[in-house]
């Protein structure tokens, strides 16, 4: 039964709308416009790897229902991979769970850590479907803002811990940050742990671009502070670090107690995803550290030249540490509300871009940000870029 004043979409839900990315990929190929929009890369990853998903879908390898936790193959190369990259070791058996893709892991963590009331503090700008998780969990999410300071954004250690109170239940930390491209420097990771160790906070954190960082910085897990691994629950997944956004293979490493309690909101959601694709990612975690290196290399290379372009069309850029993205200012370009700015751009350039303030509650504080999308071929970048020098004041 349906009622003519109650509408279909229940409240929780009701403020989200369509995603931005799903809004922009159609507005891309609606105007035949260059996608900086949503992250992904228009070129797949590595033949071997590619391969390794045929043959296990011709050996029947993950045709039928894999096990909840994940295949054995791939859990004990998530555990591997952890222990390989960042000393910490996980048991591949109670401590790794396989998800379809991050974004399962950060619904089945939040849906199963959160009791309605209980509030959230996570980095704005946030990923999209933070927000849409948290509501949906019947929680409250408090934002802490990322701010502009020394060209790029950073986290005030003053107004996190503000922003802690005795409803918190969790923290919500993802670095490298989409979309601002920032990297959490050693010190502020210390912070966020010490607070959450003293404050005794669970942590969830999206670490899904942990092999996307440049200038030879280093991506450190939040789980490797002092008190952190037993109460931190790290999403990782295959999406951007092999370049399938496809295939939605991702993980959650965390101790016994906390992979239980995912799996039990994950066991309801899909049950299982992605059988074969799971053997093809167990084989792509095992590449040698010369891919992690040349893909690095080869991103940075992309980052270089949009941000290039960028500035020379106008654009303030500030440094992105790492991710796909670029998050610019529009202001000196005489512009302020980035909605208005990415929805006239197909048409003024021939390009696609998407308005930060999506990932705001504070919409003012988001409004003059753009982010731009690097992960594509170089060609597609210098052509972007030229298109974009068409708007230079
Ligand atoms: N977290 C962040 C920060 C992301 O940018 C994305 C999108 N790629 C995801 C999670 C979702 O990852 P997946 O495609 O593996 O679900
Ligand atoms: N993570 C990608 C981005 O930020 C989009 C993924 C999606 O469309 N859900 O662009």
């Amino acid at each position: 039964m349906t009622s003519s004043v109650r509408p279909l979409l229940n409240r929780r839900l009701a403020e989200f709308g369509t995603t931005i990315f799903a809004e922009m990929s159609a507005l891309a190929l609606r105007t035949g416009s260059i996608n900086l929009g949503q992250g992904f890369p228009d070129t797949d990853g590595p033949e071997e790897v590619r391969e390794a998903a045929v043959r296990a879908l011709r050996d029947g390898r993950g045709n039928q229902y894999p096990p909840g936790p994940g295949v054995p193959e791939l859990r004990l190369a998530v555990a591997a991979h952890q222990e390989r990259r960042y000393g910490l070791t996980y048991d591949p058996d109670t401590e790794v769970l396989v998800t379809a893709g991050a974004t399962e892991a950060i619904a089945a963590a939040l849906l199963a850590l959160l009791e309605p009331g209980d509030e959230v503090v996570a980095l704005e700008p946030y990923y999209d479907s933070y927000a849409a998780c948290i509501a949906m969990a019947g929680a409250r999410r408090v934002p802490v803002t990322l701010r502009p300071d020394g060209g790029r954004f950073r986290l005030d250690l003053d107004e996190l811990r503000a922003a802690v109170t005795d409803r918190t239940r969790l923290l919500l930390i993802n670095t490298p940050h989409n979309p601002t491209g920032t990297v959490l420097t050693r010190e502020e990771l210390a912070a966020v742990a010490e607070l959450a160790v003293e404050r005794d906070l669970l942590v969830v954190t999206d670490e899904v671009y942990e092999h996307l960082v440049f200038d030879g910085a280093e991506h450190v897990p939040l789980a490797t502070f002092p008190g952190m691994r037993e109460r931190t629950v790290t999403i990782s997944s295959a999406g951007k670090t092999y370049s399938f956004t496809g295939w939605k293979v991702g993980w959650v490493t965390a101790p016994p107690a906390l992979v239980t309690a995912v799996r039990s909101a994950k066991q309801f959601l899909t049950y299982v995803a992605s059988g074969p694709f799971q053997y093809a990612v167990a084989e792509a975690l095992a590449l040698p550290d010369s891919y992690y290196a040349d893909f690095r290399a080869d991103m940075q290379a992309k980052r270089d030249l949009l941000a290039s372009g960028l500035k020379e069309a106008g654009f303030e850029v500030f440094t992105s540490a790492g991710t796909y993205f670029i998050t610019t200012d529009i202001r000196p370009l005489g512009e302020s509300d980035g909605f208005a700015f990415c929805r006239a751009l197909p048409e003024r350039a021939g390009v696609v871009a998407i308005p930060n303030a999506v990932f705001y509650d504070h919409k003012d504080a988001g409004a003059p940000y753009v982010r731009f999308a690097f992960c594509k071929r170089a060609e597609v970048l210098q052509e972007a870029a030229d298109r974009l020098r068409r708007l230079a004041p």
